[in-house]
Order: C-alpha cells, then sequence, then structure tokens
C-alpha cells in the first residue's frame, strides 16, 4: 500500500520533471496561475464601450456587437515586419531581420502561423467580487489584432530568458506560431502613441500605453491588477484601465479586475 503511494509520487515528480523539461513555451491551455484572490478596491463608475471604441482594433478581422459582449475576430498576424515571418509565406513582405537593440537577441525556432482567434467581451465591464488570475494564452487584444499574453512564460516562470526573444516591436511567436506581446508593443505606442489605447482584456477593461498626461506610468501609480481610474480621452466619465509600463508585470498584475469574457482558439 505504502509502496503503490511512493510509486505513483515518483511517477508524478516525473512527469512533471518532463514537462518542464519542454522548456520551450507551450501557452497552450488556459490554466490558472494562481488561486482566486478577494480585491478590495473601492467602487468604480460604470462606463460601456461603444461599437465605436470597439472597432479602433483595426487589425481585427470582424467586430460586431452581440447581447452584452463584443465579438472580435482576429487572425493573429502582427502588420508590422518580423524576423518571425522568415520562411512563411508572408516572408517577401513582411520578414525583417532583427535590427533592436537587445545583444542577447536569440530568434526562438518558432515562426509566425495565421490563428482563427474569437475574444468575448463584455461591453459593460465590471469589476469582479472575486477576481481571477489571468491564464497562460491570450488575455486580451491589442489594436492590430495580436494578443496579449501575461507576464510569465511557461509553467509560469518568468518572462527572463523568453525576452531575448522578443523582436524589434516587443512579440514573439509560441510553439503554435501564436504571435503574442507580453510587453509594450512598440510599433503600436509608435503609431498611435505611448497615451493611447493599445487594447482590451478580456474583462473589457481598456489598456493604455506608458505614458499618461505627458508623464511616464510607473508600477507604484497603479493597483494590484495594474491599473486605476479615472476619465480618458475615450471615456470621459472616467473608466478603470490598465496601464502598460516597462517594469514587470508589464501589462497585469494580479489577474483580472473584472469578470472576465472568453478567447476561442
Ligand atoms: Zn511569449
Ligand atoms: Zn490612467
Amino acid at each position: 500500500m505504502k509502496k503503490s503511494v511512493i510509486s505513483i509520487f515518483i511517477f508524478a515528480v516525473n512527469v512533471m520533471l518532463l514537462v518542464s523539461a519542454c522548456g520551450n513555451e507551450s501557452d497552450l491551455s488556459p490554466t490558472t496561475t494562481s488561486g482566486t484572490t478577494t480585491s478590495t478596491t473601492t467602487t468604480t463608475a460604470n462606463a460601456t464601450t461603444s461599437l465605436e471604441i470597439f472597432k479602433k482594433i483595426y487589425g481585427a478581422t470582424e467586430v460586431y456587437l452581440e447581447g452584452n459582449y463584443a465579438i472580435i475576430k482576429t487572425n493573429g498576424l502582427p502588420d508590422h515586419k518580423s524576423p518571425y515571418y522568415k520562411d512563411t509565406q508572408w516572408a517577401t513582405a513582411k520578414y525583417e531581420a532583427y535590427n533592436g537593440t537587445n545583444t542577447k537577441f536569440a530568434l526562438n525556432p518558432n515562426r509566425i502561423a495565421s490563428q482563427s482567434l474569437v475574444f468575448k467581451i463584455p461591453i459593460n465591464p465590471t469589476k469582479a467580487s472575486s477576481t481571477s488570475a489571468t491564464p497562460l494564452g491570450p488575455i486580451g487584444v491589442s489594436l492590430n489584432g495580436v494578443p496579449f499574453f501575461n507576464q510569465y512564460a511557461a509553467m509560469n516562470a518568468p518572462l527572463t530568458n523568453e525576452v531575448n526573444g522578443f523582436d524589434q516591436y516587443n512579440g514573439h511567436p509560441q510553439q503554435q506560431g501564436q504571435y503574442h506581446y507580453h510587453v509594450e508593443p512598440t510599433y503600436l505606442t509608435a503609431q498611435k502613441g505611448k497615451d493611447a489605447l493599445l487594447g482590451f482584456l478580456l474583462d473589457g477593461f481598456p489598456v493604455y500605453g506608458p505614458l499618461e498626461k505627458g508623464k511616464t506610468v510607473t508600477n507604484s501609480d497603479l493597483d494590484g491588477f495594474h491599473g486605476h481610474t479615472h476619465a480618458t480621452t475615450e471615456y470621459p466619465n472616467g473608466i478603470y484601465h490598465y496601464h502598460i509600463t516597462d517594469a514587470d508585470p508589464y501589462i497585469n498584475g494580479n489577474g483580472f479586475y473584472g469578470t472576465a469574457g472568453t478567447v476561442s482558439k
């Protein structure tokens, strides 16, 4: 009896070792990063996102409203160049060798592939009474249709090594070729401005860039979920919103501030 318990334990340890030995980011199943935490933040103004605002996601193949949700469909292909377009059907137009500033840059073995992502995002985002951690894989969608990922690599490891695979626009593809941003999408901030609306997380709260009223936003300006509440260009009556900063956790902190919608792949 005791012996079989021990052998099950050894088996489990071996499985864990095997999985972690895969090394490369799996980003596949939406596993939860940690347990639920209860938010103690004070109430915020309710705001509704109009179809017009959702249509700022110019990279989407379709954007429409369905009940209390916006449906956003995207193929996830970045509209900017990338070294990860090498050897793909888009290479002629979109391949660009790495020309960024990271001397440790190393191209990962993955190449960009077309996706069929469907985001279902609440148009009336509300603070969750019990907030949930963000999963691995897409946690939101940026203006060009490329998904946002959280601050972890596979097995919820920190991004320490992964950052060296980020291309000159701060993105990279995972094993299935799904290109994504864990940090500031510099192509978008160059095009739209560092203070611009850059996308939405699955809970429907908007994501803004690292600049606000001419000041760089730091993690200390934000709560544990990586946001705060005030009026913005798109929401003159005020809304809770996330900011992307240049330090870990970059886009989101302890999970979704609101009740998350869904994403299907
Ligand atoms: Zn990644
Ligand atoms: Zn703000």
